[in-house]
């Protein structure tokens, strides 16, 4: 029997939904809900997807600024510019657009994210929490992974959970979670020995890898929930460019229980997931919400 294709976008609406709601009373409260969002020698491609989201976050109710900065911006003076906006009590949210340019030391401008702030929990800090079941604010991709499977009711607890990719900010996020949800998880990565063996025993399997194709319909097992969190841009035989999972979408829908589609998945739901946390940082330096 075919899959059930997760609609991540219909989801996410609603998401945004109860978002809109929270937003709306924490600002009648008279509590400053402020999205700063900071780019560094900006693309077109950067400019387009920092015009959608300040659209996404007016359509809710979330005030957004966007801070240029030029790209031979030195270390130093960028911490400082994100330290300047953490300490800025009408700032209740710090986004820092990727990838910075090259001679910028990422994770150290990053650990500079005021952790109640950090809207993306992109700061150690905020994964550290995670794993110590004491969540402030955490990473939106791998919270909207671990969303969709909980919408489609499939149980968490005791299921074989299977990750592939192990990046600090998407693979190894999501495992922590499925762990916390009682999955017995297993994390596969570029060195692992035989992917197939490891995807063919789980239940939920979720691909954070970034590879078209990765994952046919040979490492699936029946009725399994599969989440693709890849996004990659290939070029078609008649020379057109299409974004495509990690997942060979057609043949693994034949084979799994649940399907994300790419686009249409996690991404829209990764939005939603970085909303939801800019209202929970509002919350939490409003005093409303304890962290
Ligand atoms: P990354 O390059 O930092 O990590 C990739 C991981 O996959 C690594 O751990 C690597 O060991 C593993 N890997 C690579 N090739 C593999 C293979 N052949 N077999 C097994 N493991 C393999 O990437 P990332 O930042 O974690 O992102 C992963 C993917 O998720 C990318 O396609 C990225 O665009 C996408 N992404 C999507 C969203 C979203 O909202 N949907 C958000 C962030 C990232």
């Amino acid at each position: 029997m075919a899959a059930t294709i997760i609609d991540g976008t219909q989801i996410a609406g609603e998401v945004k939904h109860q978002v809109a709601e929270g937003i709306a009373r924490l600002k009648a409260a008279g509590h400053p809900v402020r999205l700063t969002a900071v780019i560094v020698g900006t693309t077109p491609a950067a400019e387009i997807y920092a015009a959608r989201q300040a659209e996404g976050c007016r359509a809710i109710g979330i005030d957004y600024n966007l801070i240029a900065l030029a790209d031979d911006i030195s270390n130093r003076d960028l911490r400082a510019e994100i330290r300047k906006l953490s300490a800025d009590p009408q700032v209740t949210g710090i986004m820092l657009h990727l990838p910075l340019p090259s001679h910028i030391d990422s994770a150290r401008v990053q650990y500079a994210i005021d952790v109640v702030k950090d809207v993306e929990g992109v700061n150690p800090a905020n994964i550290g929490y995670v794993m110590y079941k004491h969540v402030v604010i955490a990473p939106c991709t791998a919270m909207a992974a671990v969303e969709l499977i909980k919408h489609t009711g499939v149980h968490m607890e005791g299921a074989e959970a299977v990750v592939v990719g192990a990046s600090h900010i998407v693979g190894k996020p999501i495992a922590l979670l499925l762990t916390e949800q009682m999955a017995t998880v297993t994390i596969c990565h570029i060195a692992t020995r035989d992917l197939k063996y490891h995807t063919r025993r789980a239940d939920i399997l979720i691909t954070a890898a970034g590879k078209p194709g990765l994952i046919t319909a040979d490492h699936v097992r029946e009725g399994a929930c599969v989440i693709d969190v890849g996004i990659n841009r290939v070029t078609l035989p008649d020379g057109t460019r299409k974004t495509v999972g990690d997942v060979d979408f057609d043949a693994v829908k034949e084979i799994a229980a649940y399907l994300t589609p790419v686009p249409g998945g996690v991404g829209p739901m990764t939005v939603a997931m970085l909303l939801k946390n800019t209202l929970r940082s509002a919350e939490l330096l409003a005093g409303v919400k304890e962290g």
